[in-house]
């Protein structure tokens, strides 16, 4: 993929960033943003601004970087965020399905790939973070292209503690007072780094972190669909080796077509009869069954994903039984084509069945969003409340994998400030 020219520009419409082919003007900014808004601006019934409320012609070519508001109209009211922005960024969020390697900065990336002597499709920080978002993606193979990127450049222990490093900075900058990341550390030893030099590097970074910002983090260790048998045991036996020190769960991830959870039931089996807590991503790039076998075959005490739970009602209604809670990623879900719309998403269905749900970006990078644009969204989109929201954050931090411990006492915290937040800034 290197010598390839990025072919979207990265815009602002309402403060979510959107990507549009080159030459795009910005009403087809506002398009990709949302449909209503476009057809109230056609209709003369909203207007478009820049970022200090000039006025700003539909027909304007965007540029990179370019940032629009949509004031006015009728319908402005049901489709722009009720909930202001720094409220959700302020609200206390807890973060539980991150992956290291799908979260880089930009600029980062680029200056590592600089040092590795390694070609990127572009050197400059705003095309590189267009190029890698995967809203575009057909297949599969688009998506595990830009994986291919970043890993590229976590061959070193410095560049790798440099990552968990900066994603402590960046999480804690959104509000989020705990972060699980997960990664495989096999995808980092092509430089001659062993897996435990993998760990003991994010792990650094991830302490050095959490000392300057507050936000604890920790790790969880992911298997990859696809690798033998062999390479999932080294994995849980390397989560089991570093339970002390940092991680805090067990998981498989990548494409779940053709690679059955159930084929790697002795990692998972170790994990758990070594006490480390166990999530499977599931229900994701594959149906019901998936999910099914994280559980029954894998004893999945979370899920990763369980986007398509519901095509199987009684196991839905076992999953709200035994309290297992899913890491919902709603965005990357509508990027990689599982669901078609935000609002067309399950969470809220499986929210109002009690099943305890989370938000999560999955990938701060390829899915080109925070974890507080996935709380706007889910207030845009899914009419969410701020009381809702608080109580869906809250859900996050009681199933975190955190030692109770050490949980109990983050969840107090949490809690007052959850309810301090909601009672300051109104029933919205
Ligand atoms: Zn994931």
């Amino acid at each position: 993929m290197s010598g390839t020219m990025p072919h979207d520009l990265r815009v602002f419409v309402n403060e979510r960033g959107v990507s549009v082919p080159f030459g795009s003007d910005a009403a087809t900014a506002v398009r990709a943003f949302d449909d209503a808004l476009a057809d109230a601006i056609a209709a003369g019934e909203a207007r478009l601004t820049d970022s200090r409320g000039l006025p700003v012609d539909a027909t304007t070519p965007v540029h990179g970087g370019a940032i629009f508001r949509v004031i006015g109209g009728r319908r402005e009211a049901a489709a722009v965020p009720q909930i202001p922005w720094e409220v959700l960024r302020t609200l206390p969020k807890a973060e539980l399905h991150l992956h290291l390697d799908g979260s880089l900065r930009p600029g980062t990336l680029a200056e590592l790939a600089a040092q590795a002597g390694t070609s990127l499709p572009s050197t400059d920080p705003a095309a590189l973070a267009a190029w890698m978002l995967v809203d575009d993606a057909k297949q599969l193979e688009d998506y595990l292209a830009r994986f291919a990127i970043t890993t590229g450049v976590m061959q070193t222990a410095d560049a790798i503690e440099r990552v968990a490093y900066e994603l402590v900075h960046d999480v804690a900058a959104d509000g989020t007072w705990y972060v699980e990341t997960r990664y495989a550390p096999s995808l980092s030893t092509r430089g001659g780094l062993s897996m435990d030099d993998v760990m003991a590097a994010w792990w650094r970074g991830l302490q050095r972190g959490e000392r300057e910002t507050g936000t604890i983090a920790r790790m969880i260790v992911c298997a990859l669909r696809g690798d033998s048998v062999a390479m999932a045991q080294a994995h849980a036996e390397l989560a089991v080796a570093w339970a002390d020190r940092g991680v805090v769960a067990f998981d498989l991830a990548a494409g779940e077509a053709g690679n059955r959870a159930s084929k790697y039931r002795e990692a998972f089996a170790h994990a758990s009869a070594h006490d480390l807590a166990v999530t499977c991503h599931a229900g994701e790039g594959w149906g019901a069954a998936s999910i099914r076998e994280a559980i029954h075959d894998c004893g999945a005490n979370r899920i990763g994903h369980g986007t398509r739970l519901h095509e199987d009602p009684e196991l839905e209604r076992y999953v709200a039984d035994r309290r297992i809670a899913l890491e919902v990623c709603p965005t990357s879900n509508v990027q990689t084509r599982v669901v078609s719309r935000f609002a067309e998403h399950p969470i809220k269905r499986y929210h109002a069945l009690g099943i305890p749900v989370t938000l999560n970006t999955d990938n701060r990078l390829m899915s080109g969003v925070t974890l507080t644009d996935e709380y706007a969204s889910a207030a845009r989109h899914l009419g969410w409340s701020l009381a809702t929201l608080a109580e869906v954050s809250k859900t996050a931090f009681d199933v975190a994998f955190l030692p109770w411990s050490e949980r109990r006492a983050l969840i107090a915290r949490a809690t007052d400030a959850l309810s301090a937040h909601v009672s300051t800034h109104g029933t919205a």
